[in-house]
């Protein structure tokens, strides 16, 4: 199979300081990656990066063989969800969900019939003509993942999108997030600090120390075989 994502020798400065340090990765098409690190090893950072939020300072990112810097990031085709809902709160859900798909031009009807598949597939067709204040946490993520589906990306992006619920939430939409994605076949790149979420979430996980990648494979893999302690202790191969 093809790699669909690649990221070959991304580098990415703050001053003087290698936030990004030659990131390779590749992601094939339907798969779900999981990047999974310390806080402020990168993660967010290079997320930003392949949404065109923040610029290079060396390597490239392939999306489908076609370099992303050439394009601008409103036309790269890449969904984002972020860890606090960052939806409008001036916006009706749908109005939320819709919000894309105006930008580029698309038709009321043709937005509206969009936008109620998103809602059924999220399970908040109730929802439409609310305020986000009004949903729950779960539900303004849900609302989310809504919204970056909505314009039918290539790629989608999780910040950690859990870690702000509580307990019993975040597994339920965990499972939700793994059968949305496995039916939509979407290529994903899902950012966690949390070892149990990456593993049961994913098809293969990236583990990330000071910005780079130090281990890549299966959950398996991983938890039975790390090369280092860092690793070890990450995944809870022993405590
Ligand atoms: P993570 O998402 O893994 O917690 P981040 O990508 O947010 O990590 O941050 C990686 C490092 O880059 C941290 O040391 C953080 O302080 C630094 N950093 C992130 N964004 C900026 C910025 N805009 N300016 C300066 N430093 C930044
Ligand atoms: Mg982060």
């Amino acid at each position: 199979m093809n790699d669909y994502l690649q990221l070959q020798g991304v580098r990415k400065m703050f001053g003087e300081t290698r936030v990004l340090d030659h990131v390779d990765l590749s992601i094939r098409e339907g798969e779900l990656v999981t990047l999974l690190g310390p806080s402020g090893c990168g993660k967010s950072t290079l997320l930003r990066c392949i949404a065109g939020l923040a610029e290079l300072d060396g390597g490239r990112i392939l999306l489908e063989n076609k370099d992303l810097a050439k394009q601008p990031p409103r036309s790269r085709q890449v969904g984002m969800v972020f860890q606090s809902y960052a939806l409008f709160p001036n916006l009706t859900v749908s109005e939320n969900v819709e919000y894309g798909m105006k930008m580029r031009g698309i038709a009321r009807p043709a937005r509206r019939s969009r936008c109620e598949e998103l809602l059924a597939l999220v399970d908040l067709e109730e929802k439409h003509d609310v305020y986000p204040q009004s949903l729950s946490g779960g539900q303004q993520q849900r609302v989310a993942l809504a919204r970056s589906l909505a314009v039918q990306p290539k790629v989608l992006l999780l910040d950690e999108p859990l870690s702000a619920l509580d307990a019993k939430i975040r597994k339920n939409l965990r499972a939700e997030i793994r059968e949305i994605q496995k039916r939509l076949r979407m290529t994903t790149l899902f950012v966690t600090h949390d070892q149990e979420e990456a593993l049961i979430l994913s098809d293969r996980i990236c583990i990330m120390n000071q910005g780079r990648i130090v281990q890549d494979g299966s959950p398996e893999a991983l938890y039975t075989a790390p090369r280092t302690e860092f690793v070890a202790r990450f995944m809870g191969s022993y405590n």
